[in-house]
């Protein structure tokens, strides 16, 4: 996704950017929507552009503990400082982006592609209640059921059976 510097200059508001994902790099991210929505706002500011807003994508995330694909609905704020000035980049790290004067836009597609990486929650489950797999044969537990886990239940009910009893 390209910014031009002149749209920059000119500053924009709420600016709706609609990118293809396939101008993203290829850094394993699933899509489900080919489509991520930026909602941009930009201003000049003392050290070049600030640019910021939303993202919207929707993704296909693993389930952590059934490893089932499973749509995500991110909706991520962006905040990316753009500036010319070498010396700034090298101090801030990779919070500024260098935009040197002398180019007329700026590809923020690796940014872009960042941030949606990072994003990912340390956890991603389908769900709440994802049963997750047998711990003995490997079963998906939220679509079948398998003949291990009676056995654990049958235990259980035995042990509130005696409760019971006493
Ligand atoms: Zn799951
Ligand atoms: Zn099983």
């Amino acid at each position: 996704m390209k910014l031009l510097r002149s749209e920059l200059e000119s500053e924009f508001k709420e600016k709706l950017f609609d990118i293809n994902t396939s101008n993203l790099p290829d850094r394993g991210i699933g899509f489900s929507d080919q489509y991520i929505a930026c909602t941009l706002t930009s201003s000049v500011v003392q050290f070049g552009f600030q640019v910021s807003g939303r993202l919207k994508a929707a993704l296909q995330y693993d389930c952590d503990r059934c490893l089932d694909c499973f749509d995500y609905h991110l909706d991520l704020p962006i905040e990316l400082c753009l500036t010319a000035r070498k010396e700034l980049k090298d101090n801030q790290g990779s919070e500024m982006i260098l935009f040197p004067y002398e180019d007329d836009c700026i590809d923020i597609s690796c940014d872009l592609a960042d941030l949606i990486i990072l994003a990912r929650p340390m956890k991603s489950l389908c769900s709440d209640q994802c049963k997750g797999l047998c711990n003995f044969c490997g079963i998906n537990l939220n679509r079948a059921f398998c003949d291990c886990v009676p056995a654990v239940d049958t235990d259980h009910w035995g042990a509130l059976k005696k409760l019971k009893l006493d």
